[in-house]
């Protein structure tokens, strides 16, 4: 079956390449991939940038059909949709998997990084770990809620957002424009979209955002204390340090940050606002198989909608090239269904 795998030597590249996959262990089932969405994640991957893996298969954000599953397997069956996500699996038994957090689990593992993912015709999952894709939800957009989606839903739900207040989005590529529609249509707050792309402030207003602001008219934190008196929580996705000054700047007194990004570097925190504002910063990754089930819930219900585009497993060097130029809106997704 053909994959995408981390080139030897790693130079942020892939290749297409005919790949076996060794046989199912026990708990394993095997899963014909139909959408495969690729991320960030993926160039951070193939450049070597979290340690290298040359031959690795890449591809977190994948939906497909299982097709096989070892014995004793009960959590799925043969003909289920499920999606294979960056949290491929945690250990099952420390405190962190034991008490809903399963994502920091120290023994976590990661698709398409520590082990193989979803961008191949094929991806064997550990069926515990594969959360179904509901009926009724579109698998292309699918793919994108099974990382963008769920980070930005349970960044929403770290915030502790509650319905009518005022939520700053800030960045509105393509997490931030999943995180406006998960906060105004889900969580019913109001939204301030933060950016210095007009188009991409359009596509936020489109999403739902109520108060749109542009970075280059000047300071952001200014403009929303002026405008809505401060925001509750900050949801920041932007990878430069300045919007996480900022972000904190804009809060109200009890605010809350929440990082999602990960530019390099500091933010600043004055330690006087921080103690005499009663400010909370927070730090949010991905989600558990219980976020991703309810944020596909939300996406079958209709209530959100990613931006998706389909392409084909030839041009994955180039959708490599356009993500790392910045030229994509939205997400570029894989398609096995028609591109056999
Ligand atoms: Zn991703
Ligand atoms: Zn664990």
């Amino acid at each position: 079956m053909k994959a995408a795998v981390v080139r030897e030597p790693v130079d942020g590249f892939v290749d297409v390449k005919d790949v076996t996959l060794r046989d199912l262990k026990p708990g394993e089932a095997l899963v014909d991939v139909e959408y495969c969405g690729l991320c960030h994640t993926d160039l951070h991957v193939a450049a070597g940038d979290f340690g290298e893996k040359p031959g690795r298969i890449i591809g977190h954000e994948g939906v497909g059909i299982v097709s096989k599953v070892a014995d004793g397997v009960d959590a799925v069956k043969v003909g289920d949709r499920v999606s294979i996500a960056w949290f491929f699996k945690g250990c099952g038994h420390c405190e962190y998997c034991l008490t809903g957090r399963e994502t920091l689990c120290r023994q976590v593992q990661n698709s398409g990084f520590t082990v193989d993912g979803a961008m191949a015709e094929q991806v064997i999952v550990d069926a515990n770990y594969a959360v179904k894709v509901p009926d009724g939800l579109d698998p292309v957009e699918a793919t994108s809620l099974t990382c963008a989606g769920v980070t930005m839903y349970k960044a929403i739900k770290v915030a502790d957002v509650k319905p009518g207040q005022w939520v700053s989005v800030v960045g509105a590529g393509g997490l931030g424009n999943l995180a406006i529609q998960y906060a105004k249509h889900v969580f019913g707050a109001h939204v301030v979209a933060v950016d210095g792309n007009p188009d991409k402030l359009q596509a936020a207003k489109e999403a739902g955002a109520d108060l749109l602001i542009n970075r280059h008219d000047g300071d952001v934190d200014k403009q929303i204390q002026e405008k809505v008196g401060g925001v509750h929580a900050a949801l920041v996705t932007a990878v430069t340090t300045a919007a996480f000054d900022q972000a904190v700047d804009s809060l109200r007194p009890d605010g809350k940050l929440v990082a999602v990004a990960l530019p390099q570097g500091d933010m600043q925190l004055n330690i006087a606002k921080t103690v005499l504002d009663g400010i909370v910063v927070a730090g949010s990754l991905v989600g558990t198989r219980q976020d991703l089930a309810e944020t596909f819930q939300f996406g079958a219900e209709g209530l959100v909608h990613p931006i998706v585009k389909t392409r084909k497993l030839s041009e994955i060097n180039d959708m490599i090239q356009e993500l790392m130029d910045n030229k994509v809106v939205g997400r570029n997704v894989v398609d096995f269904v028609h591109n056999k």
